[in-house]
């Protein structure tokens, strides 16, 4: 191999920072973003939300009452949980979450789950047993890891943090349309509410709480598609080829 091309090679490879840490309240297009994001550079993507949702699944089936903490966490740590890319379906998935041996991407949007999961994701043991799923899934690769507390804990090094927002209403629309297309039960206000509930849950509470790392570069999505957004973040310097850079 030439030395030309082999330093072509390395600054191609270069543009591409080995983890990119995108927080966020609820529906605020973090996950939309991420998933294409991650499409568009071949990494690895990450969503945590979906441990959470998968952990507090387990829970409610196996009638692990939610307000006993020293339980869930011990559910938490005997739980077999992987998230894998797309294979075959067609349903409209970004990934494909298993949890013990069964396949329940879907189940994890059930409204128990939504009513639920903030108060899971409280628990400090909880926590602390998924981070480490998570970071030791980090080193699969490069990813994309989408979550609430990715750039300030999980993974405080990532060259690139994004903390996304949009207005409660838009991000309210916009769980609207994703049910309707599910075909479900949409409820506008219950919809706002319990955006708004878990929000305050989520960045109130004494563990890890949802909020942006000092160095996150915030974007609100707010009646921006996600092209745009997309556009946005690829112009950042990060994406940059390392000559370009200042
Ligand atoms: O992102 P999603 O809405 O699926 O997340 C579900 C819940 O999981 C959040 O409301 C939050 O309570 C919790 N979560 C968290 N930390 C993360 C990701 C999600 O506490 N990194």
């Amino acid at each position: 191999m030439s030395d030309e091309f082999k330093s072509k090679i390395q600054n191609l490879k270069s543009k591409i920072p080995n983890a990119i840490a995108i927080d966020g309240p609820a529906a605020s297009g973090k996950t939309t973003i991420g998933r294409m994001l991650a499409d568009y550079l071949n990494c690895l993507f990450l969503d945590t939300g979906s441990m959470y949702r998968a952990t507090t699944l387990a829970a409610l089936q196996n009638s692990v009452p939610i307000d006993d903490e020293p339980a869930v966490t011990t559910l938490t740590e005997q739980l077999d949980m992987d998230i894998i890319p797309v294979q075959n379906e067609n349903d409209g998935r970004l990934y494909t979450v298993w949890l013990n041996g069964r396949d329940v991407t879907w189940e994890l949007r059930a409204p128990a789950v939504d009513r639920h999961v903030s108060q899971v994701s409280a628990y400090k043991g909880v926590r602390q047993n998924l981070v480490q799923r998570q970071r030791s899934m980090a080193q699969r690769g490069r990813v994309v890891m989408v979550g609430r507390d990715i750039g300030t804990v999980v993974l405080p090094d990532a060259p690139v943090k994004l903390y996304i927002v949009a207005s409660a209403e838009e991000r309210a629309r916009r769980r609207m349309l994703e049910r309707r297309q599910r075909g479900l039960d949409v409820d506008h206000d219950q919809i706002l509410a319990d955006i708004i509930r878990r929000d305050r849950i989520d960045s109130s509470r004494e563990h890890s709480p949802m909020r942006p790392a000092a160095d996150a570069l915030i974007i609100d999505t707010t009646g921006r598609s996600p092209e745009a957004v997309l556009r946005e973040i690829l112009a950042l310097p990060a994406f940059q080829p390392a000559q370009a850079r200042p």
